[in-house]
């Protein structure tokens, strides 16, 4: 995924006509000081954190300032911080708008009815995961017309509007549905779309590019970089495979067993790294491929869960042993597995034969990985 952070969606914002306040990127509390001293940004205004991740005004990256001090202030706590596990190195400054009430507005797939959705809310400048379900209105938008003035006065009346502020409102949803569109976007997101006086502002910007479609925009190609040197690897040989900050690897078939298996180990006190999902895969190849990137991430110990439903558990078990065999002695990992499904008796054979903790239950074998992966760093 291509999320981009809110100057960047912005950027794309202001490309296709949505209402802004002014604003600058600064890089050091300096840079912000000055961005308001030579008048490019007017006082007084919100100094904010551009980072990825959503709740950044109650999480104190978000702060106003009425002088150049309070700017510079306010500039280097925030670029002191670590936001949710991310590191600030940008920061957005803006006018401070006087705003009214604050809504919420944004398009995305919604992939049962494969059309675009339009989602709006009067109760904006919160996260939309805390809003009661009756106060979210969706409406679906056959994208041939596209985006009608049925959907936009629907949009007008569930929010509130009327008159300018409903003419302003849907200025700015054909604005963000040719976003939406051109830009190849999986979400655009308005949160808070805010009320000054008789017109409407995006206060925020929440953009994620489609990454299937990311071969038609080279523009956005560094903002690609939060991706790890071992992901971007990974991404070239097809490998489903992300980085967390944990110490246990955890290599499991299909997303859903993947997903759950993060969980049991969270649950016995496990910290999940490294996660990698083989798919349907049994192509040996591509086993051993996942098995030396896993031991590039140099994990605590590997949890291995393979539900063996049409591949045999026997052939999967020869497979990993033999790709264990290309991990480098070095880079050897301890390696607990819960193998499950046809031929599980012999595939647990194999890998007990190869030095493998392999034990076919999932909360016994969780919890061997997570004692593999205590008192190694
Ligand atoms: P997040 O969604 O990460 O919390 P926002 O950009 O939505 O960050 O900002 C949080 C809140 O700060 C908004 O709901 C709004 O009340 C206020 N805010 C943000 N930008 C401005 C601005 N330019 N002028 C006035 N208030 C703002
Ligand atoms: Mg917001």
């Amino acid at each position: 995924m291509v999320k981009l952070a809110e100057w960047q969606g912005k950027v794309v914002f202001r490309k296709y006509g949505v209402p802004l306040p002014r604003g600058e990127v600064a890089r050091s509390p300096a840079e912000a000081e000055s961005l308001v001293r030579s008048g490019k940004v007017p006082l007084p205004c919100v100094v904010k954190a551009q980072v990825l991740a959503g709740g950044r005004g109650k999480g104190g990256a978000v702060r106003f300032a009425n002088s150049p001090e309070e700017v510079r202030e306010a500039a280097s706590a925030i670029l002191g911080l670590e936001f949710k596990g991310e590191k600030v190195r940008e920061l957005l400054l803006e006018e401070k708008l006087p705003i009214g009430r604050e809504l919420y507005v944004a398009m995305t797939l919604d992939r049962a009815q494969r059309l675009p959705i339009l989602i709006t809310s009067a109760q904006g400048g919160v996260e939309i995961e805390s809003v009661p379900d009756a106060q979210i209105d969706r409406q679906p938008i056959d994208p041939f017309p596209g985006l009608t003035g049925y959907e936009k006065r629907r949009a007008a009346k569930v929010l509130g509007l009327s008159g300018g502020q409903a003419r302003s409102l849907e200025r700015v949803l054909d604005s963000l549905w040719n976003a939406f569109q051109r830009e190849d976007a999986e979400l655009v997101e308005i949160n808070p779309l805010a009320i000054v006086g008789d017109a409407l502002t995006a206060l925020d910007a929440k953009v994620i590019i489609e990454d299937d479609a990311a071969f038609r925009h080279p523009e956005y190609a560094e903002v690609r970089d939060d991706r790890t040197e071992l992901e971007e690897i990974a991404r070239e040989k097809e490998i489903a495979f992300v980085q967390l900050d944990g110490n246990i690897g955890v290599i499991a078939n299909g997303a859903g067993l993947t997903m759950a298996t993060l969980d049991v180990l969270t649950e016995f006190g496990g910290r999940p790294g490294v996660f990698l999902d083989l798919g349907g895969t049994d192509d040996p190849k591509k086993v051993t491929e996942a098995f030396l990137l896993m031991a590039r991430a140099k994990p605590s110990a590997v949890f291995l869960n393979i539900f063996g439903g049409i591949t045999r558990c026997d052939t999967v078990a020869k497979g990993l042993v033999e790709a264990m065999g290309q991990v480098p002695p070095a880079e050897r990992f301890p390696l607990v597995a819960r193998i499950r499904g046809n031929n599980e008796a012999e595939g647990i054979e194999i890998l007990r034969a190869a030095g493998v903790t392999a034990v076919p239950d999932l909360r016994s074998s969780a919890q061997a990985a997570v004692e593999a992966a205590r008192g190694r760093p």
